[in-house]
């Protein structure tokens, strides 16, 4: 299963734009651009690899995402 970090962005932002200000990032599965904690997710938002989990790259992080995505990862 492939995950990737996908932007939410704060009100007034226009999702895919490089100077859009990003509220808190979501994981999500693939391509689908639903996040693991049920938030619906533009198609055109930001996106990060599964590896910014966890930098400040991908802060704040959504809390509910991230405990979905750990109890998913392989142990
Ligand atoms: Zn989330």
């Amino acid at each position: 299963m492939d995950f990737t970090i996908r932007a939410e962005y704060e009100a007034g932002q226009t999702p895919g734009e490089p100077d859009a200000r990003v509220a808190v990032w979501h994981m999500s599965r693939g391509d689908d651009p639903r996040a693991m904690c049920g938030a619906d997710l533009a198609k055109e938002a930001a996106t990060q690899p599964e590896d910014a989990w966890g930098t400040d790259a991908a802060h704040p992080f959504c809390s509910v995402c991230g405990a979905a995505y750990i109890r998913s990862l392989p142990r």
